[in-house]
């Protein structure tokens, strides 16, 4: 059965409550935060949950602005996203490259987050299903032999930041192939286990039909993560996720 998860992405930002104020008000929630490097021993010190944003894909040597997997580990980090599609759209990341950064992850004994998702042209015209498949194929590296747990988040690009959210039906639509995707290409004994997270504009004000119909086990938020009393009730929506069969 997958484990359920609610993470925080706050990409290049800090709560404007402050971090500290922020990691308070969570009081004890069942939730993971993923702060920018230079915060993250401050979030590990509060927090067992802590995510990186990204790692490299090296483990170390002459990548000058890089943080090697290891490093993360060493900072407290005990999750870490790899794929987001702003480092796939914005910075010119690969799935090779993507698939080299999971296997570090793992590697370092790291919970990888890895995001996958159409984009709106992709969708019309109706390759969603495909595209997110052939993204799990791709990432189909050895390491995920040795990897405890990989969490998969579906984040389709439209819907990230827009304030457009993806509908349940959709999100159930993908979630279906990538469970497929995870049985035909990845270890059938992570695959069965592997949680699927949605992303994409979620608030407390559009998750019930996230959580009644999108078939996941949980969620990974961005702008909603930035505002502790959101981020909270989403954390009491979570309560409300059913089991997925
Ligand atoms: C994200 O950045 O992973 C994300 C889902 O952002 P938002 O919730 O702001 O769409």
């Amino acid at each position: 059965m997958p484990n359920r998860y609610l993470i925080a992405n706050w990409k290049m930002n800090v709560p404007p409550e402050g971090v500290a104020s922020f990691l308070d008000a969570m009081n004890g929630a069942d939730v993971v935060v993923a702060p920018p490097y230079v915060y993250l021993k401050d979030v590990a010190a509060k927090f067992v949950n802590t995510g990186a944003q990204n790692c490299a894909d090296q483990k170390s040597g002459a990548f000058t602005g890089e943080i090697s997997a290891d490093m993360l580990r060493d900072c407290g980090a005990r999750f870490v996203i790899v794929g987001h599609s702003e480092r796939r759209t914005i910075y010119g990341e690969d799935d090779a490259l993507i698939a080299r950064k999971l296997a570090m992850a793992i590697d370092a004994g790291l919970t990888p987050v890895l995001c996958i998702g159409e984009n709106e042209q992709q969708r019309e015209r109706g390759h969603a299903v495909s595209f997110c498949s052939d993204q799990i194929c791709a990432a189909a590296v050895p390491q995920l032999s040795n990897a405890n747990e990989v969490i998969v988040a579906y984040e389709p690009i439209w819907a990230i930041g827009t304030g457009r959210n993806a509908t349940g039906a959709m999100v159930a639509e993908i979630v279906e192939a990538i469970r497929g995707a995870l049985e035909r290409f990845w270890p059938a004994e992570l695959a069965t286990r592997t949680p699927i997270l949605y992303g994409g504009s979620v608030t407390p004000d559009n998750v019930d039909d996230l959580i009644e119909h999108g078939r996941i086990d949980g969620f990974l938020v961005g702008g909603a993560s930035l505002d502790s009393k959101k981020f909270l009730a989403l954390a009491e929506a979570m309560k409300r996720l059913p089991r997925q069969p």
